[in-house]
């Protein structure tokens, strides 16, 4: 049963990592929620159901504009949070033109479909912004980490679809008075992290090889460095944004930066390995044609103007997705 006067939220990307997140704590703060799910056969949908029964699922794709009209008119959303992606940097290599289409026009898809269905202007959108959008390229690296002022210089077709969808919302913002605003996030992983990334790949390796399952985990670079924070915290900043009185943009990050090798090592230590380099191989196909050196935010205006702040730290981070693999890996067969 649909409440009349529960507010209400529309997720794209429900199936992703942090529109699980997002939606437990929408859930939790009495929404209805609505998620835009992808494809026919979409195998993630039985798994969304499970684990979110309390999500209503509507069909469509960011990068069809009539489908997202459609689920304006039957989510009749207070709050949009636009997660969809592509949002794997080594596979926006692979597929850039799709990389543009979803993750680029998909933003613009998403706010004329809010634009022309929202007469009163009323609905507050949220667009899922990122730090690769900086490029961590030694020149434009403030000091204490990039901010909402730096400048971009993205590094890969994602980065710059991503651009893409940062400047359309603000140009919404000024051109339309949307209250339409960005969240600068900086990396954010845990237990609901896809298997292609970095930490995830680490930490079910590392809960496969102390199970015996696996002997070795076959890795790219290891000295790019990344701000890594915790997504269950990350959806609450974003929350947080389309609650102010002002819409603006905000980074959300950790204020620390750490590179992959220390990420395995810490890994490897919470199953009781202190070398972990027998475990590691190099492969050249999991580095990219152009890296992202160094990522590292300044939180500073999010915490002071929405009193948001990490609460998981790095070491806990690692130790959290570590116990959460090795749960699921001692569960299957
Ligand atoms: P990203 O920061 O959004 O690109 O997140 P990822 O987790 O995909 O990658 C983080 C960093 O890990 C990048 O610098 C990658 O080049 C590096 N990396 C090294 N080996 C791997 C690997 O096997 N898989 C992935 N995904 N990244 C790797």
């Amino acid at each position: 049963m649909v409440s009349a006067n529960k507010k209400r939220v529309l997720i794209t990307g429900i199936t992703g990592q942090d529109g699980g997140h997002l939606a437990k704590l929408l859930h939790g703060k009495n929404y209805e929620v609505f998620g835009l799910i992808r494809g026919q056969n979409n195998p993630k949908r039985e798994a969304t159901i499970k684990e979110y029964p309390y999500v209503t699922l509507i069909e469509g794709d960011v990068t069809d504009y009539s489908s997202l009209i459609r689920a304006m008119q039957v989510a009749k959303p207070d709050e949009v949070y636009n997660l969809a992606a592509i949002s794997h940097v080594g596979h926006s290599f692979k597929v850039p033109q799709l990389t543009s289409d979803v993750t680029g026009k998909g933003v613009l898809n998403m706010l004329e479909a809010i634009r022309v269905t929202d007469l009163e202007n009323k609905v507050r959108f949220y667009q899922a912004s990122t730090s690769e959008m900086f490029g961590g390229l030694e020149y434009n690296r403030p000091k204490n980490g990039y901010n909402e002022e730096s400048s971009f210089h993205p590094r890969s077709p994602y980065g710059v679809a991503k651009l893409y969808g940062f400047w359309i919302t603000k140009n919404y913002r000024e051109s339309y008075k949307m209250f339409a605003v960005s969240g600068i996030l900086f990396n954010h992983e845990g237990e609901r992290r896809g298997l292609e990334f970095v930490t995830r790949k680490i930490t079910n390796a590392v809960a496969r090889i102390k199970l015996g399952k696996q002997d070795f985990i076959e890795l790219g670079d290891l000295w790019p460095k990344r701000d890594w924070g915790y997504a269950g915290d990350y959806v609450e900043g974003m929350w947080r944004m389309l609650q102010r009185d002002e819409p603006k943009d905000y980074v959300l990050a950790t204020g620390e930066t750490h590179s992959i090798e220390e990420f395995l090592s810490l890994a490897f230590k919470e199953i009781g390995i202190d070398d972990w380099k027998p475990y590691v191989k190099q492969n050249p196909a999991f580095m990219r044609p152009a890296e992202v050196d160094l990522l590292l935010g300044d939180p500073s205006k999010a915490e002071r103007e929405l009193g948001w702040k990490r609460k998981v730290d790095f070491p806990g981070l690692v130790r959290l997705m570590v116990k959460s693999d090795l749960n699921i890996e001692s569960k299957k067969i």
